[in-house]
């Protein structure tokens, strides 16, 4: 069977329990590919949701982890993306929100 693009993404994060609602439902979930990404942390303070974070320092033994997205959180802006793809390492891919719940299995509301 074909590689999807995104087969070789790793998974997303645990969410906390706290659930944060949006207005109104994503067209595009930001994810981050971590093979690619230095953790650079770059792209953090530029999230207008805060929903950046570096991977726990346990799931990685290399001096900087990389970071992923809280996809409850992502509004699908872009803004990371273009961050990365301009300033570090184009590491930030934008998924249609019905191919990352399809791909996931996660039901984004
Ligand atoms: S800017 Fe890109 S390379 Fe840097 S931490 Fe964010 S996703 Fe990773
Ligand atoms: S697409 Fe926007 S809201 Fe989503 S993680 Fe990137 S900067 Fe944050």
């Amino acid at each position: 069977m074909p590689k999807k693009p995104y087969d070789h993404y790793k998974s997303v994060p645990e969410l906390p329990g706290k659930k944060v609602a949006k207005k109104r439902k994503p067209k595009f979930i930001a994810v981050v590919d971590e093979d690619n990404c230095s953790g650079c942390q770059t792209c953090i303070s530029f999230c207008p949701s805060f929903c950046i974070a570096p991977v726990a320092k346990d799931q990685y033994h290399i001096p900087r982890s990389p970071v992923q997205v809280r996809f409850n959180g992502c509004i699908g802006c872009r803004a990371c993306a273009r961050v990365c793809n301009k300033l570090a390492w184009n590491a930030i891919r934008i998924m249609p929100t019905t191919v990352f719940e399809e791909f996931y299995h996660i039901k984004i509301d």
